[in-house]
């Protein structure tokens, strides 16, 4: 079912979020909403507590590079649980949004090359090495799991900037 997102400044964005202990039909469900809340904004990432869940769960779907009106593969999609990060290398720059920041985009720097040990939604151990365009998705998804969102690795100058603009958005 499709949930709301939670939209930044809300408070619920800063929430740590807690490991997963059961994988449960409680935790399939909350991976269904994900799916469908993620597909129904077009956004090819999101974090649980995006729709105000904090557990450490995130889903990636990532566009489809031949055809970018391809609609996401429900059975493609990534659901990651508890992620760590087992090792971070590199650097690049890529441009950012986030479905919690609506029409807000920004050049981030993040680590090119990612290696990653996580749970399926069975609990079964897996991991990533990525480093491409997935390697920054998981990066993006995984500081909402610390309670951050891609804003805050502004330079205090756009930062400002961006607040500035966002109230007048959203008063
Ligand atoms: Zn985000």
């Amino acid at each position: 079912m499709v949930q709301d997102i939670v939209i930044y400044p809300d408070k619920r964005l800063k929430l740590i979020s807690k490991d997963v202990t059961n994988f449960d039909t409680e935790l399939h469900t909350l991976l269904e909403d994900m799916y469908d809340t993620m597909l129904s904004k077009k956004g090819v990432g999101l974090a649980a507590i995006q729709i105000g869940i904090a557990k450490r769960v995130l889903i990636i779907n990532l566009p489809d590079e031949e055809n970018e009106d391809a609609l996401p593969v429900k059975s493609e999609t990534l659901e990651i649980i508890n992620p760590v990060f087992l090792k971070q290398e590199g650097l690049c720059k890529q441009q950012e949004g986030c479905l919690s920041l609506p029409g807000f985009y920004e050049d981030i720097e993040r680590f090119s090359h990612v290696l990653l040990e996580y749970q399926d939604r069975h609990g079964n151990k897996k991991t990533i090495n990525n480093n491409a365009f997935l390697a920054i998705a998981i990066q993006h998804e995984m500081d909402h799991l610390e309670g951050k969102v891609f804003i805050e690795k502004l330079s205090i100058l756009k930062r400002k900037k961006f607040e500035k603009e966002w109230k007048k958005k959203f008063k």
